[in-house]
């Protein structure tokens, strides 16, 4: 059994966190979200005790909003790791509007002629004072009878001293937990008086401003409102939530894991594919914010912005992420293009060839090239253009001996680019090779040998969301390196 919805007396439940996650292992819960209105010190008090009982906790939290006149209230899920620092500012602004509130609220209630002070109600409040610990304070003095009675006369929306709470516009919140990284949801739906055709369209703009979820399953839903609901997530592509909205004896009549007045068991598959909705979300953040490619943030080298994405995509197991594009161009002008290695970076970028082959004909009448790498896993590219000049022959040769044997039989081998009748002439014509120079060392071909592109330009492109991607080009001058940004 599961219950995505329960306060601790951090906020306004009754229970301390110890307490609720002992009712919870009493009501034989699986998993329980914490979601105290405005602050997870409920959760994070919780965590030890839920570890030691075996309950899965879930972080939550509950943020007023406002509709129109109407007081909406969405929850929030998974913010694990430390929320962004705006929405801890957020949180905190949020708790100076409720502070306003129950000063007037204070002041009202006085004005009645009733004794009661902010200072006591703030006592019961711990982290989050709310109405819920004035009426508790009403009812123990004797002026109403119960919370709920308390609420009618003075704290409801037709009591007389409600006072309108300052809370930001429901898009507004909608907007912000899904920029936080959570899954939201709208919490009972069926406590706002919409008609079945208003819940409709307030749904549907809550679903464009990033809503996930609707609160299908809670106490003060019926059958017929449940039923509803189901079908309404349905229709807008919405995941299901469900939870008790548990406040310990603040709110009687309330079953842990159940809706509909205890009469329905909230579905354990809702909280699974939460789960899995918010591991894509993240997946796809991931893919998203890895890549940022800001001017004040690179290096005036190009070389060494190119080393540091060079390791970054070696860290990120990117197969042969020295394999690169070569496009060269013949003496009329045709292009032509094919992957080599990169064998080294230091003033230019190095490859090596045989010297017969098309790219070094051309290289040779035609010294103009240009190189391309795509670190696709990464969303990154790195184009590169500029003029490449033979390395010397020492450099080659001590190049050569560090390849494999059969890489060296195979220079020797290979009649390159010429046309041959079939494999096994190749075949037979490394054997030759093998033979001939037995315990020896291969010498180094006098038509094989390496490459170095000097670099013109060089650019960097990373791919950002919304084809607004970064592109930034090093231009090479008398006076070092012109760094401009280039549109998408
Ligand atoms: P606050 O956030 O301080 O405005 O208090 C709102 C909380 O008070 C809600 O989340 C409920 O837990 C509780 N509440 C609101 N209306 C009532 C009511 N009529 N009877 C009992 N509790 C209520
Ligand atoms: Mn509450
Ligand atoms: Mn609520
Ligand atoms: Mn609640």
């Amino acid at each position: 059994m599961i219950d995505l919805h329960s306060h601790t007396n951090e906020s306004d439940g009754s229970f301390s966190p110890q307490e609720l996650i002992e009712a919870a292992v009493r009501a034989d819960l699986r998993s329980l979200a914490i979601t105290d209105h405005d602050t997870f010190a409920g959760y994070d008090a919780a965590v030890p005790f839920a570890r030691s009982a075996g309950i899965d906790l879930i972080r939550g939290i509950e943020v007023s909003s406002r509709d129109g006149k109407k007081s909406i209230h969405i929850l929030g899920y998974f913010l694990n790791t430390a929320p962004p620092n705006w929405f801890t500012t957020w949180l905190r602004e949020q708790l100076r509007r409720r502070k306003n509130r129950n000063i007037e609220l204070a002041a009202k209630l006085t004005e009645l002629g009733l004794n009661i002070t902010l200072e006591e109600a703030e006592l019961l409040g711990r982290t989050v004072t709310g109405r819920v610990h004035f009426a508790q304070i009403l009812v123990q003095k004797n002026y109403a009878s119960s919370i709920q009675d308390a609420f009618n006369r003075y704290l409801g929306e037709s009591g007389s001293a409600f006072v309108e709470m300052d809370d930001p516009a429901t898009e507004d919140v909608v907007g912000r937990l899904h920029k936080a990284g959570a899954i939201s949801s709208v919490a009972h739906l069926g406590r706002y008086g919409l008609t079945p055709d208003q819940e409709e369209r307030f749904v549907e703009r809550l679903q464009a401003a990033g809503l996930n979820a609707i609160e299908v399953v809670h106490t003060d839903h019926s059958s017929e409102d449940i039923a509803r609901y189901s079908a309404l997530a349905v229709k807008y592509g919405l995941l299901a939530t469900g939870g008790s909205d548990f406040h310990g004896r603040n709110k009687p009549g309330v079953r842990l894991g159940h809706g509909n007045a205890g009469k329905t068991v909230i579905p354990s598959e809702w909280l699974t594919r939460l789960r899995h909705t918010k591991l894509a979300l993240e997946t796809l953040r991931e893919n998203y914010t890895q890549g940022e490619l800001l001017e004040s943030e690179v290096s005036q080298d190009p070389l060494m912005l190119f080393q540091q994405w060079f390791d970054e995509a070696e860290q990120a197991e990117i197969r042969e992420v020295n394999s690169m594009a070569l496009a060269t161009v013949s003496s009329t002008g045709s292009p032509s293009v094919r992957m080599v290695l990169l064998k080294g970076v230091d003033t230019g970028f190095l490859f090596y060839t045989n010297y017969t082959s098309q790219k070094g004909q051309e290289l040779d009448q035609n010294p103009q090239a240009a190189l391309c790498f795509h670190w696709k896993e990464l969303e990154r590219q790195v184009r590169i253009t500029g003029t490449v000049i033979r390395v010397s022959r020492e450099e080659s040769s001590e190049y050569f001996q560090s390849r494999p044997r059969g890489s060296q039989l195979g220079a020797w081998a290979s009649p390159q680019s010429q046309s041959v009748p079939d494999r096994t002439v190749l075949e037979k014509k490394f054997a030759e090779v093998e033979q001939s120079y037995t315990d020896q060392e291969i010498p180094l071909p006098d038509h094989w040998g390496g490459y170095r592109l000097l670099p013109q330009t060089i650019e960097f492109w990373q791919g950002r969301p919304n084809r607004l991607h970064d592109r930034l080009q090093y231009q090479h001058s008398e006076k070092g390196w012109v760094l401009r940004r280039l549109a998408p």
